[in-house]
């Protein structure tokens, strides 16, 4: 089996104004240290990649954006695009999060496409599935990632010298205190990694890392990180602080 270097990405959503970011961004610096054993990233709101960039220059953290629009320039108001991020210092995109398909109607098909942009322009996309409360309890969350999967990387040309990131973010764990029972989440990990493998095989599903999100916090890390399939997290609230960001980051020691 591929060796996955974790990931622990942190998305501060529509937090946090420059300043704000600064400050956040600085004491993480400080608190996270040298680090190598996993990969961090950090993903502010668009208006704070600049000054987040410049606080985690030459540190273990990389940048990320939240979002993006598949077009790389034109008359589309109030949208960035993957060059856009990529100038901006950014590594990482975070693409197809639960809040986004919910408040902002975006689709499988939108996600394929705004995957294919982050490739393009040399972004590391980090693509999120998972299902609601009612999709789980109607006995329809292999099939929900069975659709979110498939059509999201729809025919695109996936390798494992660069492989995308996956998030598996039930919807009812996000942003409400209940984590996912870790035998819940490694099932769903299970069947995520068997997808890739029918889908674009077993180099590519050994290789790519799958995140777990929703609630995840310095109290339950630790746990989810033991499990075989999960490589890593997606923080949402709980990486607005630098301690408790810091504290996930270092879940080993
Ligand atoms: C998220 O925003 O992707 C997330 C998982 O949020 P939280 O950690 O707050 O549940």
């Amino acid at each position: 089996m591929a060796s996955r270097k974790p990931l622990i990405a942190g998305n501060w959503k529509m937090f946090k104004t420059c300043p704000e970011a600064e400050t956040t961004s600085r004491q993480l610096v400080e608190r996270v240290g040298d680090v190598s054993s996993v990969d961090i990233m950090i993903a502010p709101p668009f208006t704070a990649l600049a000054v987040v960039s410049k606080a985690i220059e030459g540190s273990s953290m990389e940048l990320g954006a939240q979002n993006l629009y598949w077009e790389k320039e034109g008359a589309f108001t109030g949208e960035v695009s993957a060059p856009m991020i990529a100038s901006a210092g950014c590594r990482y995109v975070i693409i197809g999060h639960s809040e986004r398909r919910q408040f902002f109607g975006e689709t499988d098909a939108g996600v394929n496409k705004k995957i294919q942009a982050a490739f393009e322009a040399s972004l590391i996309p980090v693509v999120c599935v998972g299902e609601t409360e009612p999709e789980r309890d109607s006995g329809k969350t292999f099939s929900v990632l069975d659709k979110q999967i498939q059509e999201g990387l729809k025919d695109l040309n996936l390798n494992t010298s660069n492989p995308p990131v996956i998030a598996y973010e039930p919807v009812w764990a996000i942003g409400t205190g209940k984590t996912a029972q870790p035998e819940q989440a490694q099932e769903a990990h299970a069947y995520i990694r068997k997808l890739i493998s029918q889908g674009f095989g077993d180099e590519l599903a050994s290789a790519i890392r799958i995140l777990y999100g929703g609630s995840v916090k310095p109290g339950n890390i630790a746990e989810l990180m033991a499990l075989p399939d999960i490589d890593g997290a997606l923080v949402g609230g709980a990486s607005l602080k630098p301690e408790t960001f810091s504290e996930i980051i270092h879940y080993r020691t």
